[in-house]
């Protein structure tokens, strides 16, 4: 069976089971056999019964001893008993509204019972419990699925197991690798990581899949290296004099970092190889000036320049700041994105197939299929830790010999930069522009939360604004963690019931989040509760106080990100950290907050701290578009398996070869990591 067929070919999925799996973004078997379990319930089984507790889950071999006549219930419920015996004790066995259950059992005979138990003095009672895997088994590790749209966890592992029956999945590394670095095969990491039979081939299973990753990413980012080199024939833009009309129009000096940068950039526009730098640099550093720099040699030697953000907001913001320098140089400006009229997107289209130099400013949109550049000679994705190694590819070929510039200010410890983006060429802007204040950076415990809206209150009366971020936009049931919801009604009412508060968050339309962020800008909202929407580059100098909910719930690197939300004017600005520090490593991390600003510092802290993570947490973040593996907590890993890949590319022999043609064609006809043939 090949691997790329649709999800139809499977025996059982008609139109309907059909239209779930494609709305959970399952087409083809790969897909679906890539779609791992978030986690697992391990059920033991056939504990003492002293042992047994009504919190968890367990198996229970327990024997028919005999089947009740059914009742319905006062509320007119269905209601089947079955007496069972488990270790000299009685079960109580109850079912609701199953009138077919009793033909399951025969009296005398055994069956493994599946769930929450209750001791009652010396019997046992459980209501509705599933009936367990026939084999004698007594324990079992059953798989929980992320349940998009209508999927549920019967459905996937029925699919998935038909699958795994008829597949034949072939071992893609070398088996010198699987030697050296101790991995299991593909085909049963594959199988196992969907019903592992226990705990410690599980543990197995996830490392060789996380291997498997980690090698194809850094396969893919060498390739993507290796076809950049060969590529000698970039175009040339020479500087000239408007550039120094520019520079001289600039409301400040660049600092000597940014100026560094602007001539590293300059050079490499010079020269007739395609440029691909990436530029690092803190918050607040002073990337968007650089960029335009670049933006405009581009247009003054009458090339369009593509400039990307990951969300409306900064695309919006941007595209001020971009009039605002360049429109009086005539500069022709365009912003595109998602909420552009259709209308509009036709003729910005039209104006971007011309052959004349033109700005154009958006967001991923921007690099969907049907957007055809003429004469692109630039292309800048800003914040580019949102775009990870995909859309950059996608972005080289679309530009042909493009320009390409990306900028992060996610500070990555330098030896995992080395790893992310080995296809790129670094530049770092290591430098604030000057006066500006440092973050006064607290940190509260839960309980003293008031100190910190007595702070913005303090300073909402001085004139300046505040940001409350939380984690979450509505209450959830399972966790307890303050979501933008909860907390707008108990300070609207509250403490702030005497100002402007509004509420932002990523499920709102584009052109309300926009009129929002508007009404913050122009100081007529005081308060703004969000969620981390506002991460990245919204840019409001008034704000001098970012107040952050449960801030325990976030990585370093984020806080540091929502931390450079405030003090970018000239005011005094506080960052306040509210978390519920139960643990040491929550308290380090949030020393390691108040005490440094230096974004750089802290992420090589975090990456110290984080060490070896869970086993079996399984995140689906899907960070650089990986299932499994995490580029900060499996830096081991990535760090073998990157070694090993430059290697085989290095070494051109005749299985070498092949293997990295047969990875190539998968990369083609899948995004993902995992893939073989
Ligand atoms: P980031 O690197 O976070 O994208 P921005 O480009 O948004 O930073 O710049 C932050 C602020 O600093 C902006 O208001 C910008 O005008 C200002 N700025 C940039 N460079 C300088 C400089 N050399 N001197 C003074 N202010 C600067
Ligand atoms: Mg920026």
């Amino acid at each position: 069976m090949d691997i790329y067929s649709p999800v139809s070919s499977i025996k059982g999925v008609g139109p309907r089971v059909l239209e779930k799996l494609n709305k959970a973004a399952i087409f083809n078997i790969l897909d679906l056999l890539l779609y791992f379990p978030r986690d697992y319930e391990f059920l033991s089984g056939n504990p003492e019964f002293e042992e047994i507790d009504s919190e968890t889950r367990q198996i229970l071999t327990c024997k028919v001893v005999a089947i009740k006549k059914d009742v319905r219930t006062r509320t007119g419920k269905f209601l089947s008993t079955i007496e069972f015996e488990y270790k000299g004790h009685k079960v109580d066995c109850k079912w609701f509204n199953q009138p077919y259950i009793k033909n399951s059992y025969r009296v005398g005979n055994s069956y493994n019972l599946m769930g929450k138990f209750k001791r009652v003095g010396n019997i046992l009672e459980i209501i509705n419990p599933t009936l367990g895997n026939r084999d004698a088994l007594t324990s079992e590790i059953k798989p929980i699925y992320t349940l998009r749209g209508e999927l549920t966890d019967k459905l996937i592992t029925k699919l998935v197991m038909s699958v795994l029956d008829i597949v034949d999945i072939g071992e893609n590394l070398p088996k010198r690798l699987l030697d050296k670095y101790n991995l299991i095969s593909l085909d049963e990491a594959i199988r196992e990581i969907h019903f592992p039979k226990n705990r410690e081939i599980l543990g197995m299973s996830i490392t060789r899949l996380k291997f498997q990753e980690l090698f194809t990413y850094s396969m893919k980012l060498l390739l993507l290296k290796n076809k950049i080199k060969k590529s000698n024939n970039g175009m040339s833009f020479p500087w000239n004099n408007k550039l120094n009309e520019l520079k001289a129009a600039l409301p400040f000096n660049l600092t000597e970092a940014q100026a560094k940068v602007v001539r590293e950039i300059l050079r490499d526009q010079k020269s007739p190889y395609p440029m691909n730098r990436l530029v690092q640099g803190d918050v607040g550093s002073g990337k968007t000036i650089v960029a335009l720099i670049a933006i405009y040699n581009t247009y003054t030697n009458g090339y369009k320049s593509a400039f990307m953000v990951p969300t409306e907001i900064l695309a919006n913001q941007h595209y001020e700041e971009t009039k605002k320098l360049l429109s009086q140089f005539n500069v022709e400006i365009e912003l595109l994105t998602g909420s552009t009229s259709n209308k509009e997107k036709k003729r910005i289209k039209e104006r971007i197939k011309e052959d004349k130099p033109l700005v154009v400013i958006g967001t991923h949109a921007l690099i969907q299929e049907d957007v055809e550049f003429n004469k692109l000679g630039l292309v800048v994705t800003d914040e580019q830790h949102r775009f990870g190694v995909e859309q950059r590819s996608k972005l080289i070929n679309k530009g042909k010999r493009a320009d390409v510039i990306v900028m992060t200010a996610t500070p990555i410890p330098r030896t995992l930069a080395l790893y992310l983006y080995s296809d790129l060429d670094v530049s770092v802007i290591d430098e604030l522009p000057p006066g500006r204040k440092k973050i006064d950076t607290r940190f509260f415990q839960d309980n003293s939360r008031n100190k910190a809206y007595n702070l913005a209150k303090d300073e909402i009366k001085k004139g300046r604004q505040v940001y409350i971020v939380c984690p979450l936009i509505e209450e959830d049931e399972k966790e307890q963690l303050n979501s933008v919801e909860s907390i707008y009604k108990k300070l609207k009412d509250g403490v702030f019931s005497d100002v402007d508060v509004e509420i932002l968050h990523g499920k709102m339309k584009a052109s309300e989040k926009d009129e929002i962020i508007g009404r913050f800008k122009y100081n007529k909202t005081k308060v703004l509760i969000s969620t981390t929407v506002i991460e990245v580059g919204v840019n409001v100098p008034n704000a001098s106080v970012m107040i952050i909910e449960n801030a325990e719930r976030f990585g370093l690197a984020q806080l540091h990100q929502l931390r450079g939300r405030v003090g970018r004017g000239q005011y005094e600005s506080y960052c306040i950290l509210i978390a519920n520090a139960k643990s040491n490593t929550t308290k380090k991390r949030m020393t390691i907050m108040t005490e440094s600003t230096d974004g750089f510092f802290i992420s090589e802290q975090d990456l110290k701290l984080r060490g070896s993570g869970e086993m079996f947490g399984m995140k689906q973040s899907g960070q650089e578009g990986l299932l499994l593996a995490d580029i900060y907590e499996d830096i081991d890993i990535l760090r073998c398996a990157r070694g090993e890949a430059k290697l085989i590319l290095e070494n051109e022999d005749s299985g070498n070869k092949r293997m990295v043609k047969e990875i190539s064609l998968g990369l083609e006809k899948s995004s993902k990591y995992i893939c073989f043939n």
